[in-house]
């Protein structure tokens, strides 16, 4: 069956704050300029905002330059942070450490980003933007020439064993004159492209670490609105990079995550079961007895910055936010560098569009990109995610040296590696005995996952594909003792038996997973390789 072709002036992949603002920024141009260009977003969620999780601390910068009067338009950022609280935590006590400069967030906006992008997507609709909610694109289309001319979405109604079932339909293609790729932490098509046009050489390996979050209604009189809390310390080993974040937001919630950097070597951690207890550290349990967990979710992001950027432009496209790797590690804040890059590779590709052919490669956004205080930010802060490779305690010290001493601009730069490549033998590290949840702050994974709303159509191909379906066994479990049980937040990978404990294999509980991609990135062979399910598939979060 043939697919349907749609073509436009500029398909946008992914509907989280890179792509959405690359959407307004594109229609203001063109609406400034009288034209009219047809810009179309597609995103894999069941609607704008489904997929999105994130902490959040909001830094507006990026907003005020896109919408300035974002507030009469009513934009969702209705808690200012009011005070920033950053603690060190042993097992059993807390001390407050100074706030370091880049985690100040005065002036700064504790804020759901999923309903953040719900509202830049109304803002993006009303501008004219085509926005279908329900479709991720699965394969990059190219031209004779191997240049990008657009995505196609997923087939939908494909049965388990790979054949079409009654609900079968055909993708379609979308072609445009310029594909920008918003795909997030890690995106699957991106990841094609790296390979297919060598965006990645000379780069540093991307690095990365999962992001587990819940959203609680707590008891009002505990409620500190406006309160940034961030942890460092125990449950981790100090050879471990994490942390936490409390946010309290208005309406009596607090938004409580937890972040563990993907390099940990110790197979038998679970960043699960890190989160879970660090909720009953004393400094912390208070907060949410009484309370009541309403959402959960998880989420991979970026940790690489500066010198893991690839190169972000191809003939036909380019690559905006987290797919590219934007985050700002010391500030853990990825939304406003997101939205920028966005904004300057939509105004990149507005100058050129009435010149340029279809799959041109849209260069200008990689000079905008450096001359912006986007580029800046990143360069002044790239050395303080390394420095804590060898540890908690050298990686404060260097960071404070890299701050105070060379103010960002110290004549070395420090490298990444690949964090799969981190683990160590299980018979090498200690197991770590995780305790049992209580049921009042602390809970399983189960119990976790309904509360993320996840779903997926059950007859379909799993998305979670192995490149060798023996290395689960022969190589995962034989030395890592299987870590994607440990490392999956949702509960997708088990190791089941025979009866008699014989014959040990994976099972892949595909309808679980929360689209975290942290298997895609940790697995230590780089076998599983996360692949979009059909459309409208995963998580459905509320407010995350
Ligand atoms: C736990 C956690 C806490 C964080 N805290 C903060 C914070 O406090 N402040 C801050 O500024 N940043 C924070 N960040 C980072 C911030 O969330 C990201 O930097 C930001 O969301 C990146 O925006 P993006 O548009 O690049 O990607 P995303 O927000 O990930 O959006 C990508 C969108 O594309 C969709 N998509 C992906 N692939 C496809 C496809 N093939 N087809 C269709 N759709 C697709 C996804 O479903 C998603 O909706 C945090 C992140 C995490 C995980
Ligand atoms: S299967 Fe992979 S992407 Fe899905 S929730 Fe588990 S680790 Fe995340």
């Amino acid at each position: 069956m043939e697919r349907e072709v749609m073509e436009f002036d500029v398909v946008i992949v992914g509907g989280g704050p890179s792509g959405l603002s690359a959407a307004i920024r594109l229609k203001q141009l063109a609406n400034e300029a009288g034209k009219n260009i047809e810009v179309c977003l597609i995103e894999k969620g069941s609607e704008i905002g489904a997929h999105i999780l994130s902490g959040a601390v909001l830094e507006p910068r990026s907003l005020n330059e896109l919408i300035p009067d974002w507030q009469e338009r009513g934009a969702p950022l209705d808690t200012p942070v009011t005070a920033d609280k950053f603690m060190f935590l042993t097992e059993t006590g807390s001390f407050r450490m100074p706030t370091p400069p880049s985690m100040n967030n005065h002036g700064n906006y504790i804020i759901s980003l999923g309903n953040f992008c719900r509202w830049l997507g109304e803002q993006a609709e009303a501008l004219g933007v085509e926005i279908y909610p329900g479709f991720p694109a699965a394969e990059v289309l190219y031209d004779d020439q191997g240049r990008v001319k657009g995505v196609a979405t997923g087939d939908m109604g494909i049965g388990k064993d790979g054949v079409p079932t009654d609900h079968y339909m055909r993708g379609m293609e979308l072609h445009a004159k310029q594909t920008i790729f918003a795909e997030g932490c890690r995106g699957h098509l991106t990841k094609t492209l790296f390979e297919k046009f060598d965006l990645r050489e000379g780069k540093d390996p991307q690095t990365f670490a999962i992001g587990i979050k819940e959203l609680w209604d707590i008891d009002p009189e505990k409620a500190k609105p406006g309160l940034a809390w961030h942890s460092v310390g125990w449950p981790l080993a100090s050879d471990t990079y994490g942390g936490s974040f409390l946010y309290h937001i208005n309406g009596n919630q607090v938004a409580v995550g937890y972040v563990v950097g993907l390099d940990y070597s110790n197979p038998h951690l679970s960043p699960f079961e890190e989160f879970q207890r660090f909720k009953n550290h004393p400094a912390v349990r208070d907060t949410f007895v009484g309370g009541r967990r309403v959402s959960y979710g998880a989420r991979a992001l970026n940790e690489g910055g500066f010198q893991s950027v690839p190169k972000l432009t191809f003939p036909g496209g380019c690559l905006v936010g987290c797919t590219a790797g934007f985050l700002n590690v010391p500030k853990i804040k990825g939304t406003h560098t997101a939205m920028k890059s966005g904004m300057l590779a939509a105004e990149a590709i507005f100058e050129a569009l009435d010149t340029m052919q279809a799959g041109d490669e849209p260069t200008s956004y990689a000079n905008r990109l450096q001359d912006s205080w986007l580029w800046a930010e990143l360069y002044k802060v790239r050395n303080i995610r390394p420095g804590f490779a060898k540890g908690l305690w050298l990686g404060l010290a260097y960071a404070a040296i890299d701050t105070y001493l060379f103010f960002g601009k110290a004549p070395w730069t420090l490298r990444h590696h690949a964090d799969h490549e981190g683990l160590k033998l299980a018979s090498e590290m200690p197991k770590i005995d995780y305790p049992k949840p209580d049921g009042i702050v602390s809970f399983d994974r189960n119990s976790s996952v309904f509360l993320s709303g996840t779903n997926h159509e059950e007859n379909q191909p799993a998305h979670l594909t192995l490149k060798d379906a023996s290395i689960p066994i022969s190589h995962n479990l034989a030395l890592y003792d299987a870590p994607e049980q440990r490392y999956c937040p949702a509960g997708v990978y088990e190791i089941v038996h025979n009866d008699d404990g014989s014959n040990p294999r994976l099972q892949i509980n595909a309808q679980n997973c929360v689209h975290c991609k942290t298997c895609d990135i940790k697995d230590p062979s780089q076998n599983i390789v996360w692949v979009s399910p059909e459309g409208g598939g995963g998580p459905n979060y509320p407010n995350m």
